[in-house]
């Protein structure tokens, strides 16, 4: 195509987990919440529509960023907010790194680090995780150039974490901004909010889509010292957050009631759906994210996957170069996990 710029008829694209609309599937593919958010959420919402949508909203979605900075032990100025978190990912890449510029992430991770990086016509330097998930000592080596590094963590598809000390070592040794995706971070044991305070080039992001159960509000927020949240602020769509999900955001992070409910009931689901799936002989990582990774060494994995979406299943299959292939599975609701199981214990007799 030759209207379009080279880097961007290379690339293939971002492909999104399958959203099926309608067919009575089980999703356990886009590690989605599989329980309604907190009922404040459509009243907050509910409210901002009668005041009416006449009106641009608040464009640093203030009244979020106040909760949000109480929770966190931060000022306000230490929070900027997105379109969800990839819009967050979006922001912070073009903020730092331009046209030949190298970006670094482990191997396999999430993989909209890459296209976000083709987009930018940035080079990506991609670390692979030792057999055990943990990060390669590549992952601190001083390359030309390099200008970012992300660092899903909980990891996906894995579930695994890297410990904050590690984190804080890594993130010493790098050039570089370190941006922690930590879109998992309300499951984990641990996360690495207070360490953005200890050192300037740690940044946090963290996203409702998971573990509020608003994936389709799309609101997602970083947490960074403040002269890294003025450049990004510059960066960003003046409104990029719109007043609905504004509203249903502050809501949703007031209620921390309902989140440690939904975290104490995703955790527990998760430990027995382990067990039950390593019953059947898979091996699963232990996980620290509302999802799983199972593999089952010497036997192909796309099959099982089609098997499950025949029973009106979707999980998530993942193959990728120079590492085991296996499936990734949501944490559902109990029900939803019991019929997966039934299908899988079929499946593999
Ligand atoms: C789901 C996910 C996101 C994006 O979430 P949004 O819905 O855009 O907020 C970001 N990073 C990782 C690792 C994810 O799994």
């Amino acid at each position: 195509m030759k209207y379009v710029r080279p880097n961007i008829a290379a690339m293939s694209g971002y492909v999104p987990g399958e959203q099926p609309r309608g067919g009575k599937f089980i999703k356990l593919n886009t590690n989605e919440n599989p329980y309604p958010a907190s009922s404040k959420v459509a009243v907050a919402i509910q409210e901002t529509l009668n005041g009416g949508l006449a009106k641009y909203p608040d464009s640093m979605a203030t009244a979020f960023r106040m909760r949000a900075a109480e929770l966190f032990g931060v000022e306000p100025d230490w929070i900027l907010c997105g379109n969800g978190s990839d819009d967050i990912l979006t922001i912070s890449i073009r903020t730092f790194a331009g046209p030949g510029d190298v970006i670094r992430f482990p191997y396999p991770t999430y993989i909209l680090y890459r296209t976000l990086a083709q987009i930018q016509g940035a080079e990506t330097d991609e670390v692979r995780f030792n057999d055990d998930w943990s990060l390669g000592d590549q992952f601190t080596a001083p390359v030309q150039r390099l200008k970012m590094a992300f660092l899903a963590n909980p990891n996906s598809p894995s579930g695994t974490l890297v410990s904050p000390d590690e984190v804080l070592q890594v993130a010493n040794d790098l050039p570089c901004p370190l941006l922690v995706d930590e879109a998992y971070g309300d499951f984990a044991e641990s996360n690495c909010v207070e360490l953005v305070r200890q050192c300037e080039k740690i940044m946090v992001s963290r996203t409702l889509s998971k573990s509020y159960g608003l994936a389709g509000l799309r609101f997602g927020f970083i947490i960074a010292q403040p002269p890294l949240i003025q450049q990004m602020a510059k960066v960003k769509d003046s409104y990029n957050c719109d007043a609905l999900s504004i509203a249903g955001a502050t809501a949703a992070i007031s209620d921390q009631n309902w989140l440690a409910e939904n975290r104490r009931q995703i955790v527990a689901s998760r430990g027995r759906f382990e067990n039950e799936l390593r019953a059947i002989g898979f091996h699963v990582q232990p996980s620290q994210a509302n999802f799983v990774w199972c593999t089952f060494p010497g036997r192909p994995m796309k099959p099982i996957y089609e098997a499950l979406k025949r029973d009106k299943i979707l999980v998530r299959y993942m193959a990728y170069d120079d590492w085991e292939e296996g499936i990734r599975i949501s944490v559902g609701s109990d029900a939803q996990i019991d019929a997966c199981l039934l299908t899988l214990r079929d499946i593999m007799e």
